[in-house]
């Protein structure tokens, strides 16, 4: 049962997260922030124009480091503040405040790289050959190289970081501080909608009429906002558009891509080949779920529904303890206790509130420890989610401990593939450990209808229409709602053929995603979890020896690119290899599904 949503000073504080290990109040938060600006200042006018040779490139990059690591905390705070309700004036303010002071320290700051790349490629490598340190940092560096602009640009672009961030930020006003729904109505009750209610509870609501009668309330809300969040979406494309021909990229997308570490046909192969391949099986999945619920018509509404409605665990976050610590121990004891330590220290906020972003996410500051969000619903399929957030943690877990600031993060491209390993390793879990045909089906369909479809449907329908978007965009144009409304309406129909009844308020699905603020995000999700999977499979094939070597590719953070890590893991992403036996694999978990329901109707 849905109910209204209290306000973030109402939930029981053992719901929420404690930042204090970040800062103890929010004047310790102020006091840092000018301490940083006036420590920036210092750093500028010692080392501004004073590198000269190799020794003082690592000098310089040492100190850099040691500044990039105090920002850390103040950007953390200002951000997981607001994450939790975006309703909260002063956590605005001081997110403003952080947005704009960084975007003065950036431009002060911006002398490091333009000086760095101003000499001599052989000083550069000198650097390298003295200190391992800061080795891969520069090699980074130096394919950045044709791609710099004149150092006085590079300031004056920096000055502007937090405008040409604006649209983001815009987006999520009109979302989540703006939009207020109204209740619907069904046979003459009212039902409370939020967005944080539509996309937890409403939109998997067993019973038709409310389940669509929410979907078009939601959608007619979404419609009236429509035009402002389209106009918000394309100032964002059009500034990536400029800087992709200011800094003379051949193309948006090779822009995009470039600190991705992977080409265009990595990214291509990845939607050209779901699109095509995936759809019949999921067409058979949507039939499933059509025939379970004797429903008349599929339509886009009803894709989120359960397959056994009547069998759905609840469990509380006490409960998901064990869950967690039986599915993940395979990952050893330094895993086990980084997640005693998620619960025990408060690094998860679990409350349902008002204003709070949708979703969930796991944020890792360097030198801290992991925080993850999530609105727990006390369905059991939160345990998913929870091991997904907790594959983030434990990869920055390890790879911020093994790694400098520098090289912890590895390409977008790989990181929805440890979080999307833990929901793997969920499932195994699950399964091995039940004879129960429905509990059994109630685990693959989760697996399917969670992990697969979210990562590999969701996101992938997502990216399928962010590439068109950006192909109009490199031809030099522009887009408003009507053509995103158009280009989604499209995707979803190609996919879904005849199957499913793309209803009205389906196109208007783009305005529901963050990630088209991240640049080339979406399509990631099937990219890492295809690693996981195969991966996974190895870890039930092969045990401890596969473990120990995905310990391995954690820690190597960002040292390595995304082909490097995969071979690793002994996986090889330069053929579609993988990408085939993850697609055959969904084949086979929904054939096994609609045998546990023959078996489990003809009891
Ligand atoms: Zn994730």
């Amino acid at each position: 049962m849905v109910k209204s949503m209290p306000a973030r000073s109402e939930v029981s504080i053992d719901e929420t997260w404690d930042l204090q290990s970040l800062f103890p109040s929010d004047e310790a938060f102020h006091e840092a922030l000018s301490a940083l600006e006036k420590e920036v200042d210092t750093f500028a006018s010692t080392y501004k124009g004073n590198t000269k040779d190799a020794a003082s490139v690592n000098e310089l990059l040492k100190a850099y480091a040691e500044i990039n690591e105090k920002f850390v905390p103040v950007g953390t705070y200002a951000s997981l503040k607001i994450s939790t309700d975006q309703t909260d004036d002063e956590a605005q303010m001081l997110s403003s405040k952080f947005g704009s002071s960084a975007a003065k320290v950036n431009s002060k700051l911006s002398f490091v790289t333009s000086e760095l790349l101003a000499l001599p490629e052989e000083t550069l490598e000198q650097a390298m050959q003295e200190s391992d340190e800061f080795k891969v940092y520069l090699e980074k560096l130096i394919r950045k190289k044709q791609y710099q602009l004149h150092p006085e640009v590079e300031k004056t672009l920096a000055a502007y970081s937090s405008t040409f961030n604006a649209p983001y930020g815009l987006y999520n006003t009109t979302k989540m501080v703006d939009m207020s729904f109204d209740d619907f109505e069904v046979d003459g009750k009212s039902y409370p909608l939020s967005y944080v209610s539509f996309e937890g509870d409403w939109e998997a609501e067993t019973d038709t009429a409310k389940r669509r009668a929410a979907f078009d309330a939601f959608s007619k809300k979404l419609k009236d906002y429509q035009h402002t969040t389209a106009k918000t979406y394309d100032m964002q494309l059009q500034t990536e558009k400029t800087t992709s021909d200011l800094r003379g990229y051949d193309s948006i997308f090779d822009y995009l891509l470039f600190n991705q570490e992977v080409d265009r046909s990595l990214y291509n192969r990845q939607i050209d080949l779901i699109t095509s391949e995936l759809a019949p099986h999921m067409r058979k999945y949507a039939k499933l779920l059509q025939k379970a619920h004797g429903l008349e018509k599929m339509t886009f509404a009803d894709l989120k529904i359960s397959l056994d409605p009547t069998y759905e665990p609840e469990i509380t976050v006490e409960e998901s303890k064990k869950y967690i610590n039986d599915a993940l121990g395979i990952m050893g004891e330094d895993y086990l206790e980084m997640i005693e330590r998620s619960y025990s220290e408060r690094w998860i906020d679990f409350a349902q509130n008002k204003g709070k972003s949708t979703g969930a996410f796991c944020s890792s500051p360097y030198g801290n420890h992991p925080y993850i969000l999530i609105s727990w619903t006390g369905r059991m399929n939160e345990v998913f989610v929870l091991a997904h957030e907790l594959g983030h943690a434990g990869h920055f877990y390890n790879a911020n401990r093994a790694q400098n600031i520098f090289n912890a993060r590895p390409s977008l491209y790989f990181i929805e593939a440890p979080s999307t390993m833990n929901e793997m390793l969920m499932a195994n879990h699950l399964l091995e450990n039940s004879k129960d045909p429905k509990f059994k089906r109630w685990v693959i369909s989760s697996i399917v209808a969670r992990t697969y479809y979210h990562n590999f449907v969701t996101h992938l329908l997502e990216a399928a229409y962010q590439r068109k978007v950006y192909e109009r965009i490199d031809a030099g144009q522009s887009v408003n709602a009507g053509i995103l409304n158009n280009l989604k309406r499209g995707v979803l129909e190609e996919f879904w053929g005849d199957t499913v009844e793309i209803n009205d308020g389906a196109e208007l699905t783009w305005m529901r995603q963050p990630h088209y603020y991240m640049g080339l995000y979406p399509y990631t999700y099937s990219a890492g979890l295809t690693i996981s999977t195969q991966v996974s499979k190895r870890i039930l094939e092969e045990g401890q020896p596969a473990v120990e070597e995905w310990l391995e590719v954690l820690k190597a953070g960002g040292t390595k690119s995304p082909v490097e890590l995969s071979k690793m893991a002994g996986i090889d992403i330069t053929t579609d290899q993988p990408l085939r036996d993850t697609i055959a694999y969904i084949g086979e978990l929904i054939d096994e599904l609609e045998k546990l329901t023959e078996e489990i109707e003809g009891e």
